[in-house]
């Protein structure tokens, strides 16, 4: 049995495959398909057990069935976590494997890329399923690396909770991102481009060194940079940095970025409110990548998912007033509106 208490609201269906020629294992979780199949990424990790997969694959899953909804998607939440086998590994095989999962859940889970697999992955999990997004662009559709409309949707987030907040513009702001990968990278490229000050940190310290170089960003330590002297602190590495430390030593006024479940427990947005630090939801801000991958399946065009990103700052602005009027945090507020539409789709199908 698994803890339930680490996973949060209950999925649907977890699903549990492996293969021994190839070495996956891998979890997909259906947190809801009330909206339609459920679609969220698939991770690449060095995960410790079994436990700790169920447990990240049902909370990111979670976290994809509001994001969907938010964003107004006509999808559901799921996402998928195989386990970096140990060692040297047949990546084509592993992805082949993955798909084969995939296509056994006849369209009930879409997957897509998250953090550690690539688009060449999506192509080779293409080989086996349709129900994959995130392909090459030159597929004969759309598509391509969702990591830069993420960017856009955070970045245009950012600059409207900086004009709430601070009353100021991003070229007045200095801007602290932790991680500088996919989405990281092309924030910080937008962020300069829009005259903002930069500081950054990555684990990987030569993607800092590039971004510092191209950019003219300063580079901080990687503990360092959650609590440096900057307006904004952008979370673009993995989730659960935001906890009751990191929180007490912050010195931003605002936390935007891109990493999914930033929020180590829910309960720390109200400590964020508290110190008069404005969240803006990482499930609000970060839906611009499942946007482009929504419009590549369902068959929308480029126009289509240009307009529903630059939308986000109004789906934020909605979440904030909703916090402000009803006293509650703004993921609280999030994931309140997320619910009602969730329900309201429900009631109608129950009605039809
Ligand atoms: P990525 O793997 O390309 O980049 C993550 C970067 O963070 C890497 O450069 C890594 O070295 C760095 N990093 C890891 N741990 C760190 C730490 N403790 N401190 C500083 N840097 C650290 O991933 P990505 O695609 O850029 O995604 C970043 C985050 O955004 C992830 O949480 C992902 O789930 C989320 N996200 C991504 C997308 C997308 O379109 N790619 C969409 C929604 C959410």
């Amino acid at each position: 049995m698994y803890d339930s208490s680490k996973v949060g609201v209950m999925p649907e269906d977890v699903h549990v495959f492996t293969d021994a020629a190839s070495g996956l294992e891998c979890i997909v979780a259906l947190h809801s398909t009330a909206l339609g199949p459920a679609a969220g990424g698939c991770r690449l990790w060095s995960y410790a057990g079994r436990e700790d997969m169920v447990a990240d694959a049902c909370r990111l899953a979670q976290g994809m069935t509001y994001k969907n909804a938010l964003a107004d998607l006509p999808l559901g939440g799921g996402k998928a976590v195989i386990r970096r086998p140990d060692g040297a590994f047949d990546r084509t095989a592993l992805f082949t494997a993955f798909g084969r999962a995939i296509a056994s859940l006849d369209g009930r889970y879409v997957t897509a890329e998250d953090v550690g697999t690539t688009v060449e992955d999506m192509a080779v999990i293409a080989g086996t399923t349709r129900h994959v997004a995130g392909l090459p662009i030159g597929h004969g559709r759309g598509g391509g690396d969702p990591s830069p409309w993420t960017a856009r949707g955070v970045f245009l987030s950012m600059r409207l909770a900086v004009q709430r907040h601070l009353h100021r513009d991003l070229s007045d702001c200095t801007v602290a991102i932790q991680g500088v990968g996919h989405v990281g990278s092309a924030l910080a490229t937008m962020l300069h481009e829009a005259g903002a000050k930069l500081i950054v940190a990555d684990v990987n310290a030569a993607a800092a060194a590039r971004v510092a170089v191209a950019l003219g960003a300063e580079v901080a330590s990687v503990q360092a940079i959650s609590s440096c002297k900057a307006d904004v602190f952008a979370p673009c590495a993995l989730g659960g940095g935001l906890n009751a430390d990191s929180i007490r030593k912050m010195r931003a006024k605002i936390v935007c970025g891109a990493a999914n479940n930033q929020l180590r427990d829910p309960g720390d947005a109200a400590v964020l409110a508290d110190r008069g630090i404005l969240y803006a939801p990482d499930i609000v801000v970060n839906a611009g990548g499942i946007i482009n991958v929504a419009a590549e399946y369902l068959g929308w065009s480029h126009d289509q998912v240009r307009d529903r990103v630059d939308a986000t700052p109004h789906r934020l602005a909605a979440v904030l007033d909703r916090a402000e009027r009803t006293g509650c945090s703004t993921h609280a507020a999030a994931e309140a509106l997320a619910c009602e539409r969730i329900d309201r789709a429900s009631g109608r199908r129950a009605a039809a």
